[in-house]
């Protein structure tokens, strides 16, 4: 097992100092390393692929909030609509509207993040920015009841230049604070930005949920 629990420790008093939400991101790590951090007190888990979440989930304490950082694709939201805690990468209206079923089949209300596209790489998946304000105020207009949008996600580049890194979470911080002020969207309560390499920049832009994987876990294959 490679789990950090040093820099957990150090890690978890820094962000709680702060008031930001740490999510440990497990993707690819075993049950057991989830485990060694749950019984420090962890209890918000991230994972990127639905099959392994299904799968590390049944051998897991049933209190764990699982979060759903992955590219999100139509035909699973209704695997993890029963249990998941925070689905972070809706990135197209369609899959607020597959939520909306979901949830309602299952009698829940699915708490989504929007990823939005700030790094300067095409690979990065999201909205653009322009779209998110349309996009809250037509949902305002035809309520989705079984879907709350509660903020936004992003990834900055995955660059050297500190400058750049701290230019895109600028915007996602700016494009957050926007919609509070429009009023348009009141359940958003969650920035979530910053990861191992990069969660100091988020957090000194105004992230309030980082999702730190190697960090704690070691390096993935
Ligand atoms: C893997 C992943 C992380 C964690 O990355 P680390 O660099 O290991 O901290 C965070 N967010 C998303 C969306 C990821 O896919």
């Amino acid at each position: 097992m490679s789990v950090n629990i040093a820099a957990y420790k150090t890690l978890k008093a820094e962000l709680d100092a702060k008031g930001v939400t740490l999510v440990a991101v497990s993707k690819t790590k075993p049950a057991a390393d989830i485990l060694a951090l749950y019984d420090l007190g962890q209890r918000d888990f991230g994972e990127n692929y639905v099959q392994e979440l299904l799968q590390k989930k049944p051998q897991l304490p049933q209190d764990i909030r699982w979060h759903f950082i992955g590219h999100l694709q139509r035909n699973k939201i209704k695997q993890l609509a029963p249990f998941v805690h925070l689905i972070h990468g809706v990135d197209a209206p369609a899959l607020l509207q597959e939520g909306e079923k979901q949830g309602a089949k299952c009698g829940r209300v699915l708490t989504v993040l929007l990823q939005v596209h700030i790094a300067s790489e095409e690979t990065k998946f999201g909205f653009e920015v322009a779209q998110v304000a349309p996009l809250l105020q037509s949902v305002g207009a035809a309520p989705l009841p079984h879907v709350r949008a509660a903020g936004l996600m992003g990834m900055a580049s995955n660059t050297a230049d500190a400058m750049q890194v701290q230019r895109e979470f600028a915007t996602l911080a700016a494009l957050y604070a926007h919609v509070k002020a429009q009023d348009i969207a009141p359940a958003f309560q969650y920035l979530s930005m910053g990861m191992s390499g990069d969660y100091a920049a988020a957090i000194a832009a105004g992230s309030n949920m980082v999702r730190i994987g190697s960090l704690l876990f070691g390096a993935r294959e």
